[in-house]
């Protein structure tokens, strides 16, 4: 892979990360406000609800926190000079694929045998 398309990768990959961190912030905020509000509501539909969007929450900053990690170790991988092979059969992930999820640890093939795990 050229350098130029390396910091294309590692433009879009940085502002994945900070898009994800400010997500993170924001989830948290959010759950915050949900705790303060729990403590008011009297009615326990409401209660329910609350618990409800507070595990949704909670799913969301976990996703999130797993592709900010995913994000960083792409990073980590650009500066190494290590991207863009798969972890698997170290071939190289295509270009294709790169473009679309930048953070990607595998190639097509090796991934959709590790989901069918
Ligand atoms: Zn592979």
């Amino acid at each position: 892979m050229d350098a130029k398309r390396k910091t294309e990768l590692k433009e879009i990959l940085l502002k994945i990360k900070e898009q994800k961190i400010n997500e993170i912030k924001q989830n948290n905020e959010d759950l915050r406000s949900t705790d303060s509000f729990q403590n008011d509501a009297q009615d326990s539909a409401d209660t329910a609800t609350n618990i409800y969007d507070k595990e949704l929450h909670s799913e969301l900053t976990e996703k999130n926190k797993q592709l900010l990690t995913s994000v960083e170790e792409a990073i980590k991988k650009i500066n190494d000079g290590k991207y863009g092979t798969c972890e698997s059969c170290e071939k190289d992930i295509s270009l294709e694929r790169l473009k679309a999820m930048p953070f990607s640890k595998m190639c097509i093939k090796c991934q959709s045998v590790a989901e069918k795990k």
